[in-house]
Formats: structure tokens, C-alpha cells, sequence
């Protein structure tokens, strides 16, 4: 390409990336400064102070760690988890089968406990394998499976835990901002995020908090932690106190421009406001499939409001209706992942793409496609239920 690159203007309703507020892209547009400019050291504080609020925490190991929040997975199963571990880990989706496999990278042994896709965690087998292993040191679970769309009790999985003296790692990547979440008020040991969700960041920077128990793992290693990049004795004196911040890498410092704009407005907004945003317009979009005849996968009290996974019609062609949405519509969905690849359409309501024309735009554009593809479904009624819900919700 010998031009620039003008990418067209989509509206995106997967997974993640969401749409990016022009606050935020404004934010990165902002001057490139030194990153141990005393300018931007006084920022980086900003930055903790305002991911301290989004998380509901008082830790001070609280931080963007640069890198998606794969990245910040990984930071939190190096720093935690040392060969010879037992770790358990409950797996009802995609990444808590990334989790496992964090847990035998680190030379540790993975204790699985698996639920169905679409499903919860179940805190009874969770209980169960913590009997059966007594000699486990962490449990690591995923607050909101975006695989699937399913939602577990953080706080409860976590009390499980404590009660038999294990740590938690906590994957909230798509939690934060969606849904409650309070680091310190359910005891969360190591949690990691991501910007690109209901932050509505771009992708690219995985907020992570430690509290002190996890401190202690951290800096009491006997091994030192494999990875130089996220080893978080190292980078404590990067992010750590201002006056003794030293060179560990080049923070991408424009992309902290933005996710300091984001967490500005999540702040504006108000936490409480945004989880009830995000589970208002749940309730119209819900309102609008279920009108149009698609199911959802996951039972009601175990779903994510920012992210409904709903089954495909039969006979219908996948790829064919995505792509049609995208190219008509500019519209983005998900696919399925993992065991629900070509079974299931996973449409997010994530930060700033979660608002009533989003719901409106998405529901009208499948009644258009699946009707013009011959799908089963019904007609003419879908954005009138949206609409309806969304008035009485
Ligand atoms: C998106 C996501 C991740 C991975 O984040 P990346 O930014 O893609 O690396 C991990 N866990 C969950 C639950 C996610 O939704």
C-alpha cells in the first residue's frame, strides 16, 4: 500500500474490539512525550488511580501492563505460579482452557474442572476438587466467558477458594465496566482486563491489580519468574512509586493517553450507571432475537449482559450472514468459538458500542438477512419488542 489507510467506519458487535469513543481516539492523537518525562511519571499515577476506581480496589500493584489482556493472563500465572504448583483450574470456555495452559507452561500441575459451554462455573465441583487436592495452591476461573457468554459468581468462587486457603486468579477481561465487579469487597487475588471490551479502548493494554496476599507469593519466589517482560518485581519499579521509577520498557504511551480518556468517562458515567446501561440495552436486544425466533445459549441468570451468544437458525449459512451484515450493514458479529464455532452468533453490547441504535441497527439488519436467506424466522415485529423492552426496562 503506497497511501494511507483509511479503514471504513464499522460498527463493531463482537467480541471485542468495541467502538472507540472519539474522546478516546482523540486522546491518542495527543503529542508522543518521553516516558520518563516528569510530565507523564505524574500520569502514570493518574492512570493507577483511575484503574483503582474502575476495579473497586485499594491495591497498589495496580496497572496497565503493556500488552493485550492475553498479556496480562500471562503476567498474572508467571508471577503466581511456580513449578510444582497444583492449580485449579475451572474451565467452562475457551480461556479457562488458556488458563490451563498457562498453568503447565509454568512447569505446574493443572487440576481441571470443567462445566459445560455456556453454562456457569459450578461452585459444588469447585468445592469438590478443592477436597480432592488439598495440596492446591490458587484457583483461576473466568468472571465473563466471552467464548460462550456465560457469567459465574466471582465472589462466591472466590470465598470457596479462600475458605481452602487458595489464591485466585480472576479473568474479568470483558467484565470491567459490564458488569459489578469489586476487587477488594470479594477478596480477588490477581485480576487482569483488557482495553479493547467494555472499556472501549483500542486493543492493546491489559489493566491488572494484585492485592497483598499476591504480593507476597510474588516477591517470596523461590525461582524467579521465567518471563524477564512481565516478571512484577521488575516492573513494580517502573510502575511503583514516582520517585524511583526506572527503565523497564517503553510504555506505549499514546495508548495510555487513551485508556486514561476511557476510564475518565467510565468514571463520568458513573460504575453503577454503566453496568445498568449495559444491562438495559441486554434487555432490548435480548427482547429483539427472541422476537425474530433466535435462542440463547446461555440460561437467563447465568448470562452476560455484554455479550449474547444466540444459535444459529438451521440451514442458515454462517459466514454468509456475517459477512453480508459487514459488507451491507457495516456491521461487525462474532462467530463461535472453540466447540460452538458455526453454531452460535456472539453479538457484544461492550462500552460505547452499547447504546439503543446499536440494538436497533443490529436487530433490523438480521431480520432483513435471515429473511432475504430464507431463514424461519418472524418478521415485523423484532424492533418494535427491542424498542418496547427497552422502554420498560
Ligand atoms: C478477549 C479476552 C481475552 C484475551 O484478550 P486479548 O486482548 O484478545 O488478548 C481473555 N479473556 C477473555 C474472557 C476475553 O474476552
Amino acid at each position: 500500500m503506497t497511501s494511507s489507510f483509511h479503514p471504513p467506519q464499522r460498527t463493531l458487535m463482537g467480541p471485542g474490539p468495541s467502538d472507540v469513543s472519539p474522546r478516546v481516539l482523540q486522546a491518542m492523537a495527543r503529542p508522543t512525550i518521553g516516558h520518563l518525562d516528569p510530565v507523564f511519571v505524574a500520569f502514570m499515577d493518574s492512570v493507577k488511580e483511575l484503574l483503582q476506581v474502575a476495579f473497586q480496589t485499594a491495591n497498589p500493584l495496580t496497572m496497565p501492563v503493556s500488552g493485550p489482556g492475553t498479556v496480562g493472563m500471562e503476567a498474572c500465572f508467571v508471577n503466581l505460579v511456580q513449578p510444582g504448583d497444583t492449580v485449579i483450574v475451572c474451565r467452562n470456555g475457551v480461556f479457562g482452557g488458556r488458563m490451563r495452559e498457562n498453568v503447565v507452561r509454568c512447569g505446574a500441575t493443572p487440576v481441571v474442572v470443567d462445566d459445560p459451554w455456556g453454562r456457569a462455573v459450578d461452585p459444588e465441583k469447585l468445592e469438590r476438587a478443592l477436597e480432592e487436592h488439598p495440596q492446591a495452591k490458587l484457583v483461576a476461573f473466568v468472571h465473563a466467558e466471552t467464548s460462550t457468554g456465560a457469567r459465574s459468581d466471582a465472589q462466591l468462587l472466590a470465598s470457596i477458594a479462600h475458605r481452602h486457603g487458595c489464591l485466585v486468579i480472576a479473568d474479568c477481561v470483558t467484565a470491567l465496566g459490564g458488569i459489578p465487579l469489586k476487587v477488594d469487597e470479594w477478596g480477588l487475588d490477581a485480576v487482569y482486563s483488557g482495553s479493547q471490551k467494555c472499556l472501549s479502548c483500542p486493543p492493546g493494554l491489559s489493566p491488572v491489580t494484585f492485592g497483598e496476599a499476591a504480593v507476597k507469593v510474588i516477591t517470596g519466589r523461590s525461582t524467579p519468574v521465567q518471563s524477564w517482560f512481565s516478571d512484577m518485581t521488575l516492573i513494580m519499579g517502573y510502575w511503583g512509586s514516582a520517585q524511583r521509577r526506572s527503565y523497564h520498557h517503553t510504555a506505549p504511551v499514546n495508548a495510555l493517553y487513551g485508556l486514561h480518556e476511557a476510564l475518565l468517562i467510565l468514571r463520568e458515567e458513573g460504575l453503577e450507571n454503566a453496568w445498568a446501561r449495559h444491562r438495559r440495552h441486554h434487555l432490548a436486544l435480548k427482547a429483539g432475537l427472541e422476537a425474530l425466533g433466535l435462542a440463547f445459549v446461555v440460561p437467563e441468570a447465568e448470562r452476560l449482559p455484554h455479550l449474547n451468544s444466540v444459535s444459529i437458525p438451521a440451514g442458515v449459512d454462517d459466514a454468509k450472514v456475517r459477512g453480508r451484515l459487514l459488507e451491507e450493514y457495516n456491521l461487525e458479529i462474532g462467530a463461535g468459538l472453540g466447540e460452538l464455532a458455526g453454531k452460535v452468533w456472539r453479538i457484544g453490547l461492550m462500552g460505547h458500542s452499547c447504546n439503543l441504535t446499536n440494538v436497533l441497527r443490529c436487530v433490523g439488519a438480521l431480520e432483513a438477512i435471515l429473511e432475504s436467506e430464507g431463514a424461519p424466522i418472524a418478521t415485523g415485529v423484532a424492533l418494535e419488542a427491542a424498542r418496547a423492552a427497552f422502554a420498560t426496562a
